[in-house]
Protein backbone atom coordinates (compact mmCIF):
# COMPACT_ATOMS: atom_id res chain seq x y z
CA UNK A 1 0.00 0.00 0.00
CA UNK A 2 1.14 3.49 -0.95
CA UNK A 3 2.06 5.21 2.28
CA UNK A 4 1.66 8.76 -0.39
CA UNK A 5 -0.44 11.47 1.30
CA UNK A 6 -2.99 12.14 -0.82
CA UNK A 7 -3.30 16.65 -2.12
CA UNK A 8 -5.54 16.61 0.32
CA UNK A 9 -4.02 15.10 3.41
CA UNK A 10 -0.90 17.32 2.52
CA UNK A 11 -3.34 20.40 2.66
CA UNK A 12 -4.54 19.70 6.12
CA UNK A 13 -1.05 19.19 7.34
CA UNK A 14 0.14 22.62 6.28
CA UNK A 15 -2.37 24.08 8.60
CA UNK A 16 0.35 24.51 11.78
CA UNK A 17 2.59 23.50 9.71
CA UNK A 18 4.84 26.65 10.66
CA UNK A 19 4.06 27.88 6.85
CA UNK A 20 1.87 30.98 8.09
CA UNK A 21 4.24 31.69 10.20
CA UNK A 22 7.33 31.49 8.11
CA UNK A 23 5.36 33.69 5.82
CA UNK A 24 4.42 36.02 8.55
CA UNK A 25 8.32 36.49 9.67
CA UNK A 26 9.14 36.86 5.58
CA UNK A 27 6.70 39.56 5.71
CA UNK A 28 7.73 41.43 9.12
CA UNK A 29 11.28 41.14 7.70
CA UNK A 30 9.99 43.13 4.59
CA UNK A 31 8.38 45.72 6.67
CA UNK A 32 11.35 46.19 8.77
CA UNK A 33 13.60 47.22 5.87
CA UNK A 34 10.79 48.69 3.41
CA UNK A 35 11.05 52.53 5.15
CA UNK A 36 14.89 52.83 4.47
CA UNK A 37 15.76 50.46 1.65
CA UNK A 38 16.09 52.09 -2.19
CA UNK A 39 12.36 52.95 -3.74
CA UNK A 40 13.16 50.84 -6.73
CA UNK A 41 14.56 46.94 -7.60
CA UNK A 42 18.21 46.45 -7.48
CA UNK A 43 18.96 45.71 -11.00
CA UNK A 44 19.82 41.90 -10.41
CA UNK A 45 16.83 41.64 -8.47
CA UNK A 46 14.64 42.22 -11.87
CA UNK A 47 17.60 39.98 -13.62
CA UNK A 48 16.30 37.47 -10.99
CA UNK A 49 12.15 37.28 -11.47
CA UNK A 50 13.48 34.86 -14.33
CA UNK A 51 13.49 31.91 -11.21
CA UNK A 52 9.88 32.51 -11.51
CA UNK A 53 9.99 31.26 -15.50
CA UNK A 54 8.92 27.50 -16.04
CA UNK A 55 6.15 25.48 -17.53
CA UNK A 56 3.37 24.74 -14.60
CA UNK A 57 4.97 22.26 -12.39
CA UNK A 58 3.31 18.86 -12.86
CA UNK A 59 4.39 17.66 -9.54
CA UNK A 60 3.19 19.62 -6.22
CA UNK A 61 5.38 21.44 -4.22
CA UNK A 62 5.97 21.99 -0.34
CA UNK A 63 4.07 24.88 0.72
CA UNK A 64 7.04 26.30 2.73
CA UNK A 65 9.18 26.18 -0.79
CA UNK A 66 5.87 27.88 -2.45
CA UNK A 67 6.86 30.56 0.34
CA UNK A 68 10.28 30.18 0.53
CA UNK A 69 10.87 31.46 -3.52
CA UNK A 70 8.33 34.04 -3.22
CA UNK A 71 10.59 35.78 -0.55
CA UNK A 72 14.09 35.23 -1.81
CA UNK A 73 13.12 36.38 -5.46
CA UNK A 74 9.69 38.40 -5.25
CA UNK A 75 10.62 40.87 -1.88
CA UNK A 76 13.33 42.20 -3.55
CA UNK A 77 11.29 42.87 -7.00
CA UNK A 78 8.72 45.03 -5.45
CA UNK A 79 8.52 48.43 -5.56
CA UNK A 80 8.86 50.41 -1.86
CA UNK A 81 5.50 52.29 -2.20
CA UNK A 82 5.27 51.48 1.44
CA UNK A 83 8.07 53.91 2.12
CA UNK A 84 8.29 57.69 2.55
CA UNK A 85 10.10 58.27 -0.93
CA UNK A 86 7.55 57.33 -3.23
CA UNK A 87 6.22 59.63 -5.43
CA UNK A 88 5.01 58.34 -8.46
CA UNK A 89 1.42 58.51 -9.76
CA UNK A 90 -0.63 58.93 -6.46
CA UNK A 91 -0.27 55.67 -5.16
CA UNK A 92 -0.42 55.84 -1.28
CA UNK A 93 1.20 53.74 1.68
CA UNK A 94 -0.24 51.24 3.96
CA UNK A 95 -1.48 53.02 7.37
CA UNK A 96 -0.15 50.01 10.19
CA UNK A 97 -3.92 49.25 11.40
CA UNK A 98 -5.06 48.63 8.43
CA UNK A 99 -2.57 46.32 7.17
CA UNK A 100 -2.59 44.34 10.00
CA UNK A 101 -6.04 44.50 10.20
CA UNK A 102 -6.20 43.09 6.27
CA UNK A 103 -3.82 40.07 8.02
CA UNK A 104 -6.11 38.73 10.61
CA UNK A 105 -9.06 39.03 7.78
CA UNK A 106 -7.29 37.32 5.46
CA UNK A 107 -7.81 34.33 7.67
CA UNK A 108 -11.21 34.76 7.19
CA UNK A 109 -11.56 34.89 3.65
CA UNK A 110 -14.53 36.59 3.44
CA UNK A 111 -17.18 37.24 0.65
CA UNK A 112 -19.07 40.41 0.55
CA UNK A 113 -21.95 39.39 -2.11
CA UNK A 114 -24.49 39.11 0.53
CA UNK A 115 -25.42 39.61 4.36
CA UNK A 116 -25.85 36.04 4.96
CA UNK A 117 -22.31 35.28 3.50
CA UNK A 118 -20.56 37.87 5.75
CA UNK A 119 -22.36 39.44 8.34
CA UNK A 120 -19.60 41.09 9.52
CA UNK A 121 -18.65 42.15 6.39
CA UNK A 122 -22.05 44.05 6.10
CA UNK A 123 -21.96 45.24 9.32
CA UNK A 124 -18.85 47.20 8.39
CA UNK A 125 -20.09 48.27 5.32
CA UNK A 126 -22.56 50.05 6.60
CA UNK A 127 -21.11 51.58 9.24
CA UNK A 128 -18.24 53.08 6.90
CA UNK A 129 -20.91 53.78 4.19
CA UNK A 130 -22.68 55.92 7.25
CA UNK A 131 -18.97 57.55 8.15
CA UNK A 132 -18.21 58.48 4.97
CA UNK A 133 -21.92 60.09 4.25
CA UNK A 134 -21.13 62.20 7.43
CA UNK A 135 -17.17 62.81 7.10
CA UNK A 136 -17.95 64.07 3.47
CA UNK A 137 -20.54 66.06 4.44
CA UNK A 138 -22.53 64.60 1.48
CA UNK A 139 -27.01 64.42 1.60
CA UNK A 140 -27.84 62.20 3.90
CA UNK A 141 -29.47 59.37 1.86
CA UNK A 142 -26.41 58.70 0.06
CA UNK A 143 -24.97 54.99 -0.66
CA UNK A 144 -21.87 53.04 -0.78
CA UNK A 145 -20.56 50.92 -3.19
CA UNK A 146 -17.19 49.39 -1.89
CA UNK A 147 -15.64 48.58 -5.46
CA UNK A 148 -11.78 48.22 -6.73
CA UNK A 149 -10.95 51.49 -7.18
CA UNK A 150 -11.80 54.52 -8.90
CA UNK A 151 -11.70 53.02 -12.33
CA UNK A 152 -14.51 50.95 -11.48
CA UNK A 153 -16.59 53.83 -9.21
CA UNK A 154 -16.55 56.41 -12.34
CA UNK A 155 -17.99 53.62 -14.04
CA UNK A 156 -20.54 53.30 -11.20
CA UNK A 157 -21.46 56.53 -11.61
CA UNK A 158 -21.93 56.96 -14.88
CA UNK A 159 -24.22 54.33 -15.21
CA UNK A 160 -26.35 55.63 -12.01
CA UNK A 161 -26.88 58.67 -13.97
CA UNK A 162 -27.70 56.94 -17.29
CA UNK A 163 -30.55 54.88 -15.68
CA UNK A 164 -31.90 58.00 -13.84
CA UNK A 165 -32.12 60.39 -16.88
CA UNK A 166 -33.39 57.91 -19.47
CA UNK A 167 -35.81 56.59 -16.54
CA UNK A 168 -37.01 59.93 -16.06
CA UNK A 169 -37.69 59.92 -20.07
CA UNK A 170 -39.82 56.52 -19.70
CA UNK A 171 -36.70 54.42 -21.17
CA UNK A 172 -35.64 51.56 -18.83
CA UNK A 173 -32.24 50.85 -19.89
CA UNK A 174 -31.62 47.91 -17.96
CA UNK A 175 -34.22 46.18 -19.93
CA UNK A 176 -34.45 48.09 -23.61
CA UNK A 177 -30.61 49.15 -23.55
CA UNK A 178 -29.10 52.26 -25.49
CA UNK A 179 -30.51 51.58 -28.93
CA UNK A 180 -33.00 53.82 -29.80
CA UNK A 181 -32.58 55.14 -26.29
CA UNK A 182 -33.11 59.09 -26.30
CA UNK A 183 -29.39 60.71 -26.34
CA UNK A 184 -27.64 61.73 -23.18
CA UNK A 185 -24.98 64.06 -22.94
CA UNK A 186 -22.08 64.15 -21.23
CA UNK A 187 -19.62 67.06 -20.53
CA UNK A 188 -16.39 67.21 -18.81
CA UNK A 189 -13.40 69.19 -18.48
CA UNK A 190 -10.22 68.44 -21.13
CA UNK A 191 -8.45 67.21 -17.96
CA UNK A 192 -10.79 65.07 -16.65
CA UNK A 193 -8.81 61.80 -15.90
CA UNK A 194 -8.17 58.83 -18.41
CA UNK A 195 -10.39 56.02 -16.42
CA UNK A 196 -13.22 58.92 -17.14
CA UNK A 197 -12.93 58.39 -21.19
CA UNK A 198 -12.90 54.30 -20.35
CA UNK A 199 -16.22 54.62 -18.45
CA UNK A 200 -18.12 56.50 -21.44
CA UNK A 201 -16.78 54.21 -23.71
CA UNK A 202 -17.71 51.10 -21.23
CA UNK A 203 -21.05 52.71 -20.47
CA UNK A 204 -21.46 52.67 -24.33
CA UNK A 205 -21.56 56.73 -24.34
CA UNK A 206 -19.03 56.28 -26.78
CA UNK A 207 -15.89 58.91 -26.08
CA UNK A 208 -16.67 60.95 -29.65
CA UNK A 209 -20.29 62.12 -27.96
CA UNK A 210 -18.20 63.32 -25.35
CA UNK A 211 -17.95 67.47 -25.27
CA UNK A 212 -15.14 68.95 -23.89
CA UNK A 213 -15.11 72.11 -21.38
CA UNK A 214 -11.97 74.35 -21.67
CA UNK A 215 -9.98 74.38 -18.90
CA UNK A 216 -7.27 77.13 -16.79
CA UNK A 217 -3.67 76.78 -16.06
CA UNK A 218 -4.36 74.53 -12.79
CA UNK A 219 -6.81 72.22 -14.98
CA UNK A 220 -9.78 73.66 -13.79
CA UNK A 221 -13.14 73.59 -15.46
CA UNK A 222 -13.81 77.39 -16.73
CA UNK A 223 -17.10 78.27 -15.39
CA UNK A 224 -18.72 80.56 -17.84
CA UNK A 225 -17.28 77.90 -20.45
CA UNK A 226 -20.37 75.12 -19.49
CA UNK A 227 -22.73 75.84 -22.05
CA UNK A 228 -26.24 75.27 -20.69
CA UNK A 229 -27.55 72.07 -19.43
CA UNK A 230 -30.66 69.84 -19.32
CA UNK A 231 -32.26 67.03 -17.67
CA UNK A 232 -30.45 64.81 -20.47
CA UNK A 233 -26.88 65.92 -19.26
CA UNK A 234 -24.28 64.35 -17.04
CA UNK A 235 -21.22 67.18 -15.92
CA UNK A 236 -18.33 65.19 -15.01
CA UNK A 237 -15.81 67.49 -11.98
CA UNK A 238 -12.85 66.83 -10.56
CA UNK A 239 -11.75 66.85 -6.77
CA UNK A 240 -8.12 66.57 -7.42
CA UNK A 241 -6.09 66.97 -10.77
CA UNK A 242 -4.25 63.71 -11.01
CA UNK A 243 -1.39 66.20 -12.14
CA UNK A 244 -1.83 69.56 -10.97
CA UNK A 245 -3.93 68.64 -7.93
CA UNK A 246 -6.64 71.24 -8.53
CA UNK A 247 -10.11 71.17 -7.79
CA UNK A 248 -12.95 72.21 -9.88
CA UNK A 249 -15.04 75.36 -8.34
CA UNK A 250 -18.37 72.91 -7.29
CA UNK A 251 -20.25 75.51 -5.38
CA UNK A 252 -21.08 77.35 -8.52
CA UNK A 253 -20.92 74.75 -11.07
CA UNK A 254 -23.00 72.05 -9.08
CA UNK A 255 -25.77 74.94 -8.01
CA UNK A 256 -26.21 75.76 -11.96
CA UNK A 257 -26.10 72.16 -12.84
CA UNK A 258 -28.75 71.09 -10.63
CA UNK A 259 -31.05 74.30 -11.51
CA UNK A 260 -30.60 72.92 -14.86
CA UNK A 261 -31.59 69.33 -14.27
CA UNK A 262 -28.29 67.75 -14.95
CA UNK A 263 -26.82 65.22 -13.16
CA UNK A 264 -23.25 66.11 -11.83
CA UNK A 265 -20.73 63.28 -11.08
CA UNK A 266 -17.14 64.37 -8.75
CA UNK A 267 -14.34 62.38 -9.79
CA UNK A 268 -12.63 62.55 -6.38
CA UNK A 269 -10.04 59.81 -6.69
CA UNK A 270 -7.72 61.52 -4.07
CA UNK A 271 -8.82 64.85 -3.37
CA UNK A 272 -12.59 63.93 -2.12
CA UNK A 273 -10.67 63.92 1.43
CA UNK A 274 -9.43 66.87 1.28
CA UNK A 275 -12.35 67.87 3.33
CA UNK A 276 -11.33 65.60 5.91
CA UNK A 277 -9.12 68.20 7.04
CA UNK A 278 -9.99 71.53 8.46
CA UNK A 279 -7.60 73.76 6.85
CA UNK A 280 -8.41 71.80 3.39
CA UNK A 281 -11.89 71.61 3.05
CA UNK A 282 -12.65 74.79 1.35
CA UNK A 283 -11.62 73.07 -1.54
CA UNK A 284 -14.66 70.34 -1.53
CA UNK A 285 -16.80 73.52 -0.77
CA UNK A 286 -19.72 72.77 -2.76
CA UNK A 287 -19.68 69.12 -3.72
CA UNK A 288 -22.82 68.26 -1.77
CA UNK A 289 -24.97 70.10 -4.38
CA UNK A 290 -23.82 67.17 -6.80
CA UNK A 291 -25.07 63.25 -7.55
CA UNK A 292 -22.58 61.04 -7.48
CA UNK A 293 -18.95 60.84 -6.33
CA UNK A 294 -15.85 58.76 -6.77
CA UNK A 295 -13.30 58.38 -4.03
CA UNK A 296 -10.34 55.91 -3.48
CA UNK A 297 -9.56 54.32 -0.12
CA UNK A 298 -6.08 53.10 -1.74
CA UNK A 299 -4.73 56.35 -2.71
CA UNK A 300 -5.11 59.75 -0.20
CA UNK A 301 -6.67 57.29 2.57
CA UNK A 302 -3.32 54.83 2.94
CA UNK A 303 -5.64 51.65 2.73
CA UNK A 304 -3.79 48.65 0.88
CA UNK A 305 -5.05 48.06 -2.25
CA UNK A 306 -7.55 47.87 -4.09
CA UNK A 307 -10.21 49.74 -2.30
CA UNK A 308 -12.35 52.61 -3.74
CA UNK A 309 -15.93 53.50 -3.35
CA UNK A 310 -19.05 55.04 -5.35
CA UNK A 311 -21.08 57.59 -3.71
CA UNK A 312 -24.33 57.97 -5.05
CA UNK A 313 -27.28 60.07 -3.42
CA UNK A 314 -30.16 58.90 -5.57
CA UNK A 315 -30.11 54.52 -4.25
CA UNK A 316 -32.54 53.48 -6.72
CA UNK A 317 -30.91 54.49 -9.81
CA UNK A 318 -27.29 53.05 -8.92
CA UNK A 319 -28.76 49.53 -7.31
CA UNK A 320 -31.27 49.65 -10.33
CA UNK A 321 -28.71 49.85 -12.47
CA UNK A 322 -25.91 47.46 -11.06
CA UNK A 323 -28.33 44.88 -9.30
CA UNK A 324 -28.66 40.89 -10.29
CA UNK A 325 -31.27 38.48 -9.63
CA UNK A 326 -31.20 34.59 -9.77
CA UNK A 327 -32.82 31.96 -7.99
CA UNK A 328 -30.64 31.18 -5.04
CA UNK A 329 -29.99 35.14 -3.96
CA UNK A 330 -31.15 35.39 -0.61
CA UNK A 331 -30.88 39.43 0.28
CA UNK A 332 -30.61 40.34 4.09
CA UNK A 333 -32.99 42.82 5.52
CA UNK A 334 -29.76 44.99 6.02
CA UNK A 335 -27.11 45.25 3.58
CA UNK A 336 -26.00 43.09 0.63
CA UNK A 337 -23.07 44.45 -0.67
CA UNK A 338 -23.55 43.58 -4.19
CA UNK A 339 -26.55 45.26 -4.58
CA UNK A 340 -24.44 48.41 -5.45
CA UNK A 341 -21.39 46.91 -7.17
CA UNK A 342 -20.92 45.68 -10.82
CA UNK A 343 -19.57 42.30 -8.75
CA UNK A 344 -20.99 39.45 -7.54
CA UNK A 345 -18.14 38.51 -5.09
CA UNK A 346 -15.98 40.66 -4.13
CA UNK A 347 -13.32 40.18 -1.75
CA UNK A 348 -14.16 41.79 1.65
CA UNK A 349 -11.95 45.13 1.40
CA UNK A 350 -13.96 47.00 3.73
CA UNK A 351 -12.42 45.68 6.97
CA UNK A 352 -8.92 47.48 5.93
CA UNK A 353 -11.35 50.27 4.78
CA UNK A 354 -12.82 50.24 7.97
CA UNK A 355 -9.99 49.87 10.69
CA UNK A 356 -8.02 52.52 8.92
CA UNK A 357 -11.28 54.98 9.47
CA UNK A 358 -11.25 53.57 13.03
CA UNK A 359 -7.76 54.01 13.62
CA UNK A 360 -7.38 57.18 12.23
CA UNK A 361 -10.98 59.14 14.07
CA UNK A 362 -11.35 62.50 12.30
CA UNK A 363 -8.45 64.36 13.93
CA UNK A 364 -5.73 61.68 12.78
CA UNK A 365 -7.88 61.75 9.50
CA UNK A 366 -7.02 65.39 9.25
CA UNK A 367 -3.87 65.98 10.54
CA UNK A 368 -2.73 62.95 8.00
CA UNK A 369 -3.94 64.75 5.15
CA UNK A 370 -2.55 68.52 6.16
CA UNK A 371 0.93 66.35 6.72
CA UNK A 372 0.68 65.38 2.65
CA UNK A 373 0.37 69.40 1.77
CA UNK A 374 2.68 70.06 3.85
CA UNK A 375 5.68 67.87 3.07
CA UNK A 376 4.20 69.04 -0.98
CA UNK A 377 4.76 72.37 0.29
CA UNK A 378 8.01 71.85 1.47
CA UNK A 379 9.13 69.79 -1.77
CA UNK A 380 8.52 72.83 -4.16
CA UNK A 381 10.11 75.38 -1.97
CA UNK A 382 13.36 73.22 -1.49
CA UNK A 383 12.85 72.55 -5.24
CA UNK A 384 12.37 76.60 -6.13
CA UNK A 385 15.47 77.34 -4.42
CA UNK A 386 17.66 74.75 -7.32
CA UNK A 387 18.87 76.72 -9.96
CA UNK A 388 17.34 74.89 -13.58
CA UNK A 389 13.87 73.36 -11.91
CA UNK A 390 10.39 75.54 -11.67
CA UNK A 391 7.50 74.65 -9.87
CA UNK A 392 4.79 74.86 -12.75
CA UNK A 393 1.25 74.60 -10.60
CA UNK A 394 0.02 76.23 -7.50
CA UNK A 395 0.47 73.51 -4.61
CA UNK A 396 -3.48 73.46 -3.14
CA UNK A 397 -3.03 69.51 -2.30
CA UNK A 398 -0.54 67.37 -2.57
CA UNK A 399 0.68 67.06 -6.32
CA UNK A 400 3.56 69.00 -7.44
CA UNK A 401 4.86 69.72 -11.32
CA UNK A 402 8.45 70.41 -11.54
CA UNK A 403 9.79 71.61 -14.95
CA UNK A 404 14.08 72.00 -15.88
CA UNK A 405 14.79 74.17 -18.44
CA UNK A 406 14.03 72.31 -21.69
CA UNK A 407 12.07 69.24 -21.99
CA UNK A 408 15.03 66.74 -22.94
CA UNK A 409 16.62 68.08 -19.35
CA UNK A 410 13.64 67.29 -17.55
CA UNK A 411 12.97 63.29 -19.50
CA UNK A 412 16.60 62.97 -18.52
CA UNK A 413 16.38 64.12 -14.84
CA UNK A 414 13.13 62.20 -14.29
CA UNK A 415 15.59 58.71 -15.68
CA UNK A 416 18.53 60.01 -13.17
CA UNK A 417 16.15 60.87 -10.01
CA UNK A 418 14.94 57.04 -11.06
CA UNK A 419 18.59 55.86 -11.49
CA UNK A 420 19.68 57.09 -8.21
CA UNK A 421 17.24 55.20 -6.59
CA UNK A 422 16.52 57.65 -3.74
CA UNK A 423 13.36 58.33 -4.80
CA UNK A 424 10.60 57.72 -7.27
CA UNK A 425 8.94 59.99 -9.40
CA UNK A 426 7.67 59.79 -12.92
CA UNK A 427 7.00 62.25 -15.74
CA UNK A 428 3.95 63.68 -16.80
CA UNK A 429 2.48 66.16 -19.77
CA UNK A 430 1.48 69.50 -18.47
CA UNK A 431 -0.14 72.12 -20.72
CA UNK A 432 1.62 70.52 -23.64
CA UNK A 433 5.30 69.99 -21.56
CA UNK A 434 7.07 67.34 -20.44
CA UNK A 435 7.14 67.69 -16.47
CA UNK A 436 8.45 65.37 -13.29
CA UNK A 437 5.23 65.16 -11.47
CA UNK A 438 5.38 64.79 -7.37
CA UNK A 439 2.45 63.29 -5.67
CA UNK A 440 2.93 63.05 -1.72
CA UNK A 441 0.35 60.62 -0.12
CA UNK A 442 2.16 58.38 2.07
CA UNK A 443 1.45 58.32 5.93
CA UNK A 444 5.48 57.89 6.14
CA UNK A 445 6.85 60.81 4.47
CA UNK A 446 8.84 62.39 6.93
CA UNK A 447 10.74 66.08 5.87
CA UNK A 448 13.90 63.97 6.26
CA UNK A 449 12.46 62.18 3.56
CA UNK A 450 11.48 65.30 1.38
CA UNK A 451 15.02 66.61 2.19
CA UNK A 452 16.44 63.36 1.29
CA UNK A 453 14.81 63.73 -2.29
CA UNK A 454 15.25 67.46 -2.75
CA UNK A 455 18.85 66.38 -2.48
CA UNK A 456 18.68 63.84 -5.13
CA UNK A 457 16.92 65.67 -7.39
CA UNK A 458 19.45 68.19 -7.49
CA UNK A 459 22.17 65.14 -7.92
CA UNK A 460 20.50 63.54 -10.91
CA UNK A 461 20.06 67.58 -12.58
CA UNK A 462 23.66 68.50 -12.12
CA UNK A 463 24.70 64.44 -13.95
CA UNK A 464 22.32 65.58 -16.70
CA UNK A 465 23.69 68.76 -16.97
CA UNK A 466 27.58 67.77 -16.39
CA UNK A 467 26.69 65.30 -18.85
CA UNK A 468 25.34 67.73 -21.85
CA UNK A 469 28.18 69.93 -21.53
CA UNK A 470 30.71 67.03 -21.67
C1 LIG B 1 -6.21 57.33 -9.77
C2 LIG B 1 -7.33 58.10 -10.35
C3 LIG B 1 -8.38 57.44 -10.99
C4 LIG B 1 -8.37 55.95 -11.21
O1 LIG B 1 -8.45 55.30 -9.98
P1 LIG B 1 -8.04 53.78 -9.73
O2 LIG B 1 -8.23 53.64 -8.28
O3 LIG B 1 -6.61 53.66 -10.17
O4 LIG B 1 -8.94 52.92 -10.53
C5 LIG B 1 -9.43 58.20 -11.44
N1 LIG B 1 -9.44 59.53 -11.29
C6 LIG B 1 -8.44 60.21 -10.70
C7 LIG B 1 -8.53 61.70 -10.56
C8 LIG B 1 -7.35 59.51 -10.19
O5 LIG B 1 -6.36 60.15 -9.58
Amino acid sequence: MSTKKSTQERMFSEVGSGLFEKAQSYGLEYLSKVFDRNVFPENQALVDLEKFVEEMPTQSEDASKVIDLLHQFGSPATVATMGGRYFGFVTGSVLPASLAAKNLSLFWDQVSAMQVMSPITAKLEAIVEKWLVDLLRLPPNTVAGFVSGSSMANFCGLVAARYRILKNKGWDITEKGLFDAPRIRVLAGRHAHSTILKAVSLSGIGKSNMEWVDVDDQGRIIPELIPLLSDNTILILQAGNVNSGSFDNFKSICQKAQTQGAWVHIDGAFGLWAQASQKLKHLTDGIEFANSWTVDAHKTLNTPYDSGVILCADKEALVSSLHMTGGYIITGNERDGMLYTPEMSRRARIIEFWAALKYLGKDGLGEMIQGFHERAIQFSKGLNEIKGFHILNEVVFNQVLVGCETEEITTQTISKIQELKVCWVGGSTWLGKKVIRISVCSWATTETDVDLSVKSFEKALKMVLQSSNE
